[in-house]
């Protein structure tokens, strides 16, 4: 496993759609690997191939030490992922972004989403998230389609600007 470099605001390939993956083997197992390992060292709760330059539509989550929600207590890694429902309820919450350090905004989303995507192995996988772990779906499913948090912030007031150590946990 390798810690890659997290590309920032300024990279044209966070604004890029991510492709569809081809090949289920050792590369994407590697690739899989290494993101699980630079979100924990960042640290994270959430990261998106395409945040380290690889477009293609693959996305981590663990939210094991940010969350008391036992449906959290788990890695997720979901390849091809796409939603099959998103709840009509929203709410709005801070979040921020390891692609955007320093910054976190106030950003509305719906309050549980039903996402299917596959293993690494190429099993279908199928995930109904609620609460934080939505939030990080829709913003990594929002990553790999080249759209930041900044995008979906209701007026640029709702962004802010932190110390690296407020906004650590709750980034993605
Ligand atoms: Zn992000």
């Amino acid at each position: 496993m390798a810690v890659r470099t997290i590309l920032t605001l300024e990279h044209p390939a966070l604004r890029q759609k991510a492709r569809r993956v081809r090949h289920f083997g050792e590369g994407l197992q590697k690739l899989a690997d290494d993101m699980v390992e630079t979100m924990r060292t960042a640290p994270g709760i959430g990261l998106a191939a395409t945040q380290l330059g690889v477009m293609e539509r693959v996305f981590v989550a663990d939210l094991q030490e940010y969350d008391e929600d036992p449906q959290s207590f788990k890695l997720f890694v979901l390849v091809k992922p796409e939603f099959v429902r998103i709840g009509s309820e929203e709410e709005e919450h801070e979040e921020g972004c390891l692609s955007i350090p320093g910054y976190v905004g106030d950003v509305r989303r719906a309050t549980w989403v039903t996402v299917k995507g596959q293993d690494l192995k190429g099993r279908e996988v199928r995930v109904k998230a609620y609460s934080m772990l939505a939030r990080v779906f829709q913003h990594e499913m929002d990553h790999l389609d080249g759209v930041l948090f900044i995008d979906r912030v209701d007026s640029p007031d709702k962004i802010r600007k932190v110390q690296p150590q407020e906004a650590e946990l709750a980034t993605a």
